[in-house]
């Protein structure tokens, strides 16, 4: 009983404060819609709602979710999906090789999310990123719980893009997860974050248009691998914002491969 009041005496003076500073800052910065600039009442729940108006965000983005391939993440829909809803690979895993053990990720790369994720990337709206870490921690607890991964490893940009865009999108997804695992469970996790094994030393141009081939082509030799690294035996996962060909984890996945790592899985925020 003393404890409690102890503690609520404790928290009380600092939440008050922290009140007053919120309601100070929503009334001299409201905030407004990443879209619409319409203004916005939040709550603050860190989810897209307080990051867009209600017209904008009409409902929930698509999470994502079965049925999709095991090994490529790509979602099964209309007359391909399977009626029961199971997970079954597709054309494409089932005829080609791939560095790849499996993709997971938060969403499907639609509707708000096409439209967010460039906003976070290009044009810095960096309020995006808490959300989105929210929603990929989410993910990575859901698949990839029992999976022993060893290391996560963001994908690294090249240090002429790093200084134009001034931040990796793929680190700004996972920087707090050690946090978030703590506040959960109380204790360290077994895996580390790894910005240093993996380099880009190749400045590569916007895929954009181009086909899975010259994607492949476009990023041969982008990836070094640190020559201190202890990555031998270890179970790595891939952080990246959105996969559509799979053409950069997979030269990632490769070197990383060929550099010892035992497995490769990739976790990104939105699969196209
Ligand atoms: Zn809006
Ligand atoms: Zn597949």
């Amino acid at each position: 009983m003393f404890q409690i009041f102890k503690d609520y005496s404790r928290e009380y003076p600092f939440l008050v404060i922290k009140r007053f500073l919120l309601a100070f800052q929503a009334l001299v910065f409201p905030c407004q819609c990443l879209k619409c600039r319409a203004y916005i009442d939040i709550d603050r729940s860190i989810s897209l709602s307080d990051c867009f108006c209600n017209q904008c965000l009409p409902w929930e983005p698509l999470l994502f979710k079965s049925p999709f391939c095991p090994r490529c993440g790509h979602l099964f829909e209309g007359t391909f999906a399977l009626e029961n809803g199971e997970n079954h690979l597709c054309q494409a895993c089932l005829t080609n090789s791939s560095s790849i053990n499996q993709v997971r990720a938060a969403f499907q790369y639609q509707g708000i999310i096409r439209e967010a994720i460039p906003l976070f990337k290009y044009q810095s709206k960096l309020c995006l990123a808490r959300v989105f870490e929210n929603n990929l921690f989410d993910a990575f607890e859901g698949f990839f719980a029992d999976s022993s991964i060893d290391r996560i490893l963001p994908i690294p940009l090249h240090k002429k893009k790093m200084k134009q865009r001034g931040f990796n999108q793929s680190f700004l997804l996972i920087r707090n997860f050690k946090k978030k695992y703590r506040s959960i469970y109380g204790q360290k996790p077994s895996w580390q974050i790894d910005t240093a094994t993996l380099t880009r030393i190749k400045f590569t141009s916007p895929q954009t248009g181009f086909d899975i081939k010259q994607r492949k082509n476009n990023l041969k030799g982008a990836f070094r691998i640190a020559k201190k690294t202890k990555i031998a035996g270890q179970n790595l996962l891939l952080v990246d914002d959105v996969y559509t060909t799979g053409a950069t984890c997979d030269e990632a996945a490769r070197v990383l491969l060929k550099a010892g790592a035992n497995r490769v899985d990739v976790l990104v925020l939105a699969r196209a």
